[in-house]
């Protein structure tokens, strides 16, 4: 064995190990069990033609030979993103520590209070700056979160006026580019109709139902929408506004006039710009909306002991349950850069973020002064960061390359220039010397600031902010780096032990895939760059793309979407678009099996499609009778069938070619979920299978770590009919020939994670990618070869094989009074995040284990399992107390001076004797979730709450 190949480092099982696990399973290879796994018809017949594997040291010479291909100009680009300064106790002790990193979504609240802290610090800060009473736990980009503010009205208005139908929605022309591009795409599907225009004419016209605004515009003038605000609502129209995140720390926030909704992104609060992302959006609305509210918010709530604890609050609220009635699919958002945002204004505090944000706003003053001096026009009277200069753009365009500088080029006469945290009064003398050289004029070098011209205005801001203890605790290093390690502490992440949490695929994050994400090459550059700025991401991207394509055997990727979720609603799209280029637009069916995730009948709707469910047999495949017969009658308009391969229930259905076969039969396309593409890749394929299009889960399948709750990539890749689609950005050329408008913000989504991807294919290959699969598969069904005797495993393929995850079925469980919730609960006690709960079926658990876990774990988590079967069997459903019910115990509990439960401490705490070794405590006992629905909190409450 190649002791020094990724791949030894990469896959968990090893040696002597894999032939016990073998024998356990009963076959007599891998190849064995892979044959009983995968049917014969679908299984590739050539290996992946993939570049050879890099070794770890290998790949860190070529990651930074192709950083170096990137120029970092000095960008004054703006238009939503700006470059900051990422504090380094925030870069070290969250960015680059696995402990925050590798965590999941906070489904397990008891071991997750850290990130739950810091996320509702995230809310706390956007509702303090925005003015509204509540906010959720991010979104994934700025356009995102305008889109969904607009279907958010829409959803209201359409609730509030049944009857005449009021369906369009005014958008102010200073709305950022690509804001307006994915407007575009969300209002069409939907048939609302955009208008664009200037705020200041507008008729307020009965037959618009919302409007949107940006506050700084997209070229920095800063207008007051109180007016707007109030005549909107006195013709029942809703209003929300993008707003500048940091400058409403200087500028009066929209809350104040009465707004609807808030958006915006928390970029600028220390997030690296990274060729365009991942960087959390903000999302602040009344609380009379929260039933509506996309994505997730984080709530407070109370434990069995009645001590404040914080979880998930809402949850009734998303698509997961909802579905097909859901009002956005997102599920993935932007956790990790959400935490790093909060912990941003933790550190600078209200005072600290009044430095920056008026040190931006006098040099933006003294530079617009020094410019009008030269005697160049320039254009916003009330601006906080970002001028618009009256010159010859294409003149100052060279200068400005040759130095190093980007500006914005509205049009040949207009040079837009936004300043950041990182300018300093040397950079603004470095800017008016290139207008001085167009003018042949000069004046004097700049040495002090000028005053603010906001203070003097009446949008001068005068509530408070951050007035909460957390945002005025932690200003020195050490006060935060302890902060950050005691909210660490409490969270359960792969650094601790395995996260079976099926369809999720928990793999290793390689710190070597990690680290080019800390190098200012990378991190340092501006999405709307020439593209010859970028061509180490260029590079990358590009070859990623023909990576994915050949993985999945289709023709084209797009890396857009920057969730799976929006690559299904992308995926859908691109269907939707090439019906419409047939003249077939009126297909508008699709077909979702009843096992599937909540995403796709949400995402289908969101696509202007009609949802019809196909039913799944007892041994949960999709019910060939019943999608035939609804194939039938939909044949006329059938838009599409989504389907989730290997299925939700883990299992390779042998009539999958029948299936898609059948589905174009009947002109429709077949869009496979790809969240399982973990057990596919060098064995089968999208392609293989007689997909058209599929989404990937970068952050699932390809090493991309879920950051707590993301950032994720979820690219399409598309058969040849469906390329010409792919989505394009305003602002830099990608995409189709005859593209749809974009799915995401940034030309190419969340580039900056992209490496990680990237390099976990060039430092696997061909084979480390295949037996990555492999080796997932036999961990999976190892797992259930051993819990084999003690649990049911609910469903399996044709030689009772499981694919790279499996059900096992605990609703038998509740003759002893037990629920699935009271396992997931109890292996808390023995150190392990539980595996998925009721997904995708009620009452059951899925496990996925991956390829990255060794023997001797996959043997204590079994062991744990069997340890609680054990317990169950204990249990008297008439005797409301017991090990499971109490679970998890935590160390104020045991260390109490009473113990009144009728078992041990030491059966509480210490089941087995491997957990003493590295025991997890959680922070606080079982949360009530219904409390905390009852009594909404979604920000820190004042001190006097937590007594
Ligand atoms: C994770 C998942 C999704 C959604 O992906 P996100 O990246 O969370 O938006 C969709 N379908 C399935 C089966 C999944 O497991």
């Amino acid at each position: 064995m190649n002791t020094e190949s990724f791949a030894s480092r990469h896959i968990g099982p090893r040696g002597e190990n894999i032939k016990e696990m073998l024998n356990d399973v009963g076959v007599e290879s891998l190849g064995q069990l892979i044959y009983e796994t995968i049917p014969d018809d679908i299984k590739l017949t050539e290996k992946l033609n993939l570049p050879s594997p890099l070794t770890e040291f290998e790949f860190s010479n070529h990651i930074q030979s192709l950083a170096l291909k990137n120029k970092v100009f000095k960008s004054y680009i703006g238009l939503g993103y700006h470059q900051a300064i990422l504090p380094a106790v925030i870069q070290r002790n969250v960015f680059e520590n696995p402990g925050w990193y590798t965590a999941y979504t906070p489904y397990q609240a008891e071991i997750a209070q850290g990130r739950l802290e810091a996320l509702l610090n995230f809310q706390t800060m956007v509702s303090d700056l925005t003015g509204m009473e509540l906010a959720n736990a991010s979104l994934l980009d700025e356009s995102t979160a305008a889109a969904e503010a607009m279907t958010l009205l829409f959803a209201v208005r359409s609730r509030e006026q049944k009857k005449n139908k009021v369906v369009k929605f005014f958008v102010g022309e200073n709305v950022l580019p690509q804001t307006l591009a994915l407007l575009e795409t969300r209002a069409e599907p939907l048939d609302v109709e955009l208008v664009v225009g200037s705020y200041d004419k507008f008729d307020f016209d009965e037959s618009y139902f919302g409007a949107l605004v940006q506050y700084s515009g997209k070229y920095g003038e800063v207008y007051d929408f109180e007016e707007f605000t109030k005549k909107a609502k006195d013709n029942q129209i809703k209003v929300a506004v993008a707003a500048d995140l940091l400058s409403l720390v200087l500028l009066e926030a929209p809350g104040k006039w009465g707004v609807d909704v808030v958006v915006g992104t928390t970029q600028r609060f220390g997030i690296p710009l990274g060729y365009g992302g991942p960087h959390a959006a903000y999302f602040a609305t009344k609380e009379e909306y929260k039933r509506n509210i996309p994505g997730r918010i984080i709530g407070v709530t109370k434990d069995m002991d009645d001590n404040t604890s914080l979880r998930m609050a809402l949850q009734t609220r998303e698509q997961h349950i909802k579905r097909d009635k859901a009002t956005s699919n997102i599920c993935t958002a932007q956790v990790l850069l959400a935490v790093m945002a909060g912990m941003y204004a933790v550190y600078h505090g209200p005072k600290g973020l009044k430095y920056i944000a008026s040190q931006i706003h006098k040099k933006t003053v003294s530079l617009a002064e020094g410019i009008e001096k030269l005697g160049f026009f320039q254009v916003n009277d009330l601006y906080f960061d970002t001028i618009l200069v009256k010159a010859d753009a294409e003149k100052i365009k060279a200068l400005a390359e040759r130095k190093g500088i980007n500006f914005f080029y509205p049009d040949a006469e207009s040079i837009s220039i936004s300043l950041n945290e990182t300018t300093s009064i040397d950079d603004v003398n470095e800017i008016l010397s290139l207008f001085e050289e167009i003018s042949e004029k000069e004046i004097e070098a700049i040495k002090e600031l000028k005053d603010g011209i906001i203070d003097h205005s009446q949008l001068k801001r005068e509530s408070e902010f951050l007035t909460h203890d957390v945002f005025n605790s932690y200003h020195s290093e050490t006060e935060l780096m302890r902060y950050i390690k005691r909210l660490e502490r409490k969270d359960l992440a792969l650094n601790h032990s395995m996260i079976s949490l099926g369809s999720c695929t928990m793999k290793l994050n390689a710190a070597s895939e990690m680290l080019p994400l800390s190098n200012p090459q990378w991190g340092n550059i501006h999405p709307f760059v020439p593209k010859n700025q970028a061509l180490g991401y260029q590079e990358i991207l590009k070859n990623l793309e023909d990576y994915l394509t050949e993985i999945t055997g289709f023709s084209a990727t797009s890396l857009q979407p920057n969730s799976g979720a929006q690559g299904e609603y992308a995926g859908l799209m691109v269907i939707r678009a090439y019906h419409k280029s047939r003249n077939e637009s009126h297909r508008d069916i699709c077909l979702v099996p009843s096992s599937a995730h909540g995403t796709n009948p949400a995402s289908a709707v969101m696509a202007g499609m009609k949802v019809v469910v196909v039913k799944a047999t007892d041994q949960g495949n999709i019910d060939i009778d019943d999608l035939t017969a609804k194939a039938e009658k939909h044949s006329d308009n059938l838009a599409a069938l989504m389907v989730t391969y290997p299925s939700t229930h883990g299992v390779f259905e042998s009539d999958i070619r029948k299936i898609t076969a059948l589905i174009h039969e009947h002109g429709g396309q077949v869009y496979m979920d790809g969240a399982n593409m973990n057990a596919q890749v060098g064995l089968t394929s999208p392609g293989r299978i007689g997909a058209d299009v599929c989404h990937l889960n970068l952050h699932k399948t390809f090493a991309i770590p879920h950051g707590g709750g993301g950032p994720g990539v979820g690219p399409i890749c598309v058969a040849k009919q469906l390329a010409p689609f792919l989505p394009n950005n305003p602002l830099i050329e990608t995409g189709g020939t005859e593209a749809i408008s974009s799915i995401s913000a940034a030309p190419f989504g969340s580039a900056f994670v992209c490496l990680i991807s990237y390099a976990y294919i060039r430092m696997l290959g061909e084979e480390g990618l295949r037996e990555s699969t492999e080796y997932a598969i036999l961990n999976a069904n190892y797992i259930q070869a051993r819990l084999k005797g003690h649990y049911k495993t609910l469903y399996s393929g044709e030689k009772g094989r499981a694919a790279h995850e499996m059900i096992i079925d605990c609703r038998d469980f509740k003759d002893f009074g037990i629920e699935v919730k009271d396992i997931a609960k109890r292996l808390i006690d023995y150190g392990f995040h539980s595996p998925t709960v009721s997904f995708p079926v009620a009452g059951t658990m899925m496990i996925e284990p991956t390829e990255s876990e060794s023997k001797a774990e996959l043997d204590r988590f079994c062991d744990a399992m069997i340890s609680i079967k054990q317990e169950i069997e204990q249990c008297d459903k008439n005797e409301p107390s017991n090990v499971l019910k109490n679970a998890p115990h935590t160390i104020a509990m045991l260390t109490a001076e009473t113990w009144e439960f009728d078992y041990s401490r030491q059966t509480a705490a210490f089941p087995l004797p491997f957990v003493a070794e590295n025991k997890f405590w959680p922070a606080t006992r079982r949360v009530d979730e219904a409390y905390g629905d009852r009594n909404l909190t979604c920000t820190c409450a004042p001190m006097e709450a937590y007594l």
